[in-house]
């Protein structure tokens, strides 16, 4: 049975980043689910959008994105429907549209070849013997074994090492439901829909390579049948769908408390997703992936002693980031406030004609007095929750 220093479960962004990281400097291993190349197997559902702070990662490792990854075409703002109040607006955004089974694969390309990677396999079961991890799984057409002194869940929302290390940890979930439709609109754009009748969370569009992805986060219990009826709401805001081409169904965490970031235990340690580094507010989820595998590598190669307390210590400051994204949630899925803050025009951007002429509209003493009333409501409202 091979012994390494490091196992990594999963090698999406967050674990291809921390294994890249680590080459040459430790003895790793990465187990993922998909195959090296092609579309065939696993593929994650992703609305596929690179955050501002992604793209900053990139910038911190010197990382260029190849043009293989980029989707087409680059759409700078996200029309923002609020269903029961029938309000829309526009707002700047600087996402990066990529095609998100391209970029996974792109980013596990760049983990150089000391770094033992197996593609297409699947890790099966995780226990500790003495100071050793142990990790059964399955590769090449058989079930295989291997040992590790650190074990690195990067396995996504639905993560086993996650699961392992915390069986009582419940954590806020919502089953992540998408469909691909050929490109009917004249103009292509993203989309971000609030509707508390069917959701607490929200559900969202995206227009990529002639292709009108519409998706939405919804309770588990009867999320399909949610989905359908915010599809049919949506033809009275010009959304044309006709036949799917593709569905897609996965779980995505919501955390909404401090306690549903968990970071790990006994030399194993959660990164990306599993942990519940995930924007509450957004879904972003690509950056925190990145920034955590940063951060482990630093705790991993120069942290002496408890490397599970450096390792909290280290995400603190992710883990406030990432609470505050869920104090932003708490408002944004607030019907009244959100109207208020919509109604309040502020950083909305009207468009003027359907050529897609844009004239930004300036109220400075209008935006002024919504931005205080909106921070007035959001202190008053925790406050009172506390
Ligand atoms: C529908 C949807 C849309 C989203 N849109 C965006 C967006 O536009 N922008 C954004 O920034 N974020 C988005 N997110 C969030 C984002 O996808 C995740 O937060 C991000 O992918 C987390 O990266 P990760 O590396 O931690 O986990 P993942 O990307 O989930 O990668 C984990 C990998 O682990 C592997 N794996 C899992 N279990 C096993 C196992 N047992 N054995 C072997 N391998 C395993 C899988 O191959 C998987 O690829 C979206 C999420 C969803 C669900």
């Amino acid at each position: 049975m091979e012994h390494f220093d490091v196992a990594i479960i999963g090698a999406g962004p967050a674990g291809s980043a921390l294994a890249r990281q680590l080459s040459g400097k430790m003895r790793v291993v990465a187990l993922d689910k998909k195959r090296q190349n092609g579309s065939e197997g696993f593929t994650k559902p992703c609305g596929g959008l690179l955050a501002p702070d992604a793209q900053r990662a990139f910038i911190r490792d010197g990382i260029t994105l190849p043009v293989a990854t980029i989707a087409n075409p680059q759409i700078f703002s996200v029309r923002t429907i609020d269903v029961a109040a029938s309000l829309t607006r526009n707002y700047q955004r600087s996402y990066i549209n990529i095609n998100r089974h391209a970029f996974d694969l792109w980013m596990k390309s760049l983990i150089p070849d000391d770094v033992q990677v197996y593609h297409d396999s699947l890790c099966r079961k995780i226990w500790r013997e003495g100071d050793k991890w142990h990790v059964a799984f399955h590769a090449d057409g058989r079930e295989q074994r291997l040992t590790a002194r650190y074990l690195v869940g990067a396995d996504g929302a639905n993560s086993l090492v996650r699961r392992h290390l915390y069986p009582d940890h419940a954590i806020r979930k919502y089953v992540a439901i998408q469909q691909w439709f050929k490109e009917q609109h004249p103009v292509p754009f993203y989309s971000c829909i609030f509707d508390n009748a069917i959701t607490d969370c929200y559900s969202w569009s995206i227009s990529k390579d002639g292709y009108f992805i519409f998706g939405g986060a919804y309770p588990m219990k009867d999320g399909q049948a949610r989905f359908a009826a915010l599809k049919a709401k949506m033809e009275a805001f010009q959304f044309r769908f006709g036949n799917p081409l593709k569905s897609e169904k996965c779980t995505v965490l919501f955390p909404s408390r401090w306690k549903d970031f968990v970071c790990g235990k006994d030399n194993a340690f959660l990164i990306g997703e599993a942990a519940g580094f995930i924007s509450a507010s957004s879904l972003e989820g690509i950056s925190y992936a990145l920034d955590s595998a940063r951060l482990l590598k630093n705790v991993l190669l120069r942290e002496a002693g408890n490397k599970n307390a450096a390792w909290r210590r280290a995400t603190r400051g992710l883990r406030i980031k990432l609470y505050g994204k869920i104090l932003k949630s708490r408002v944004l899925t607030c019907a009244r406030l959100r109207k208020g803050i919509m109604l309040g025009r502020f950083a909305h951007i009207s468009v003027t004609n359907s050529e897609n002429q844009r004239q930004t509209e300036q109220h400075p003493e209008n935006q002024r007095n919504i931005l205080t009333l909106f921070w007035k409501m959001f202190l008053i409202r925790n406050l009172h929750e506390r």
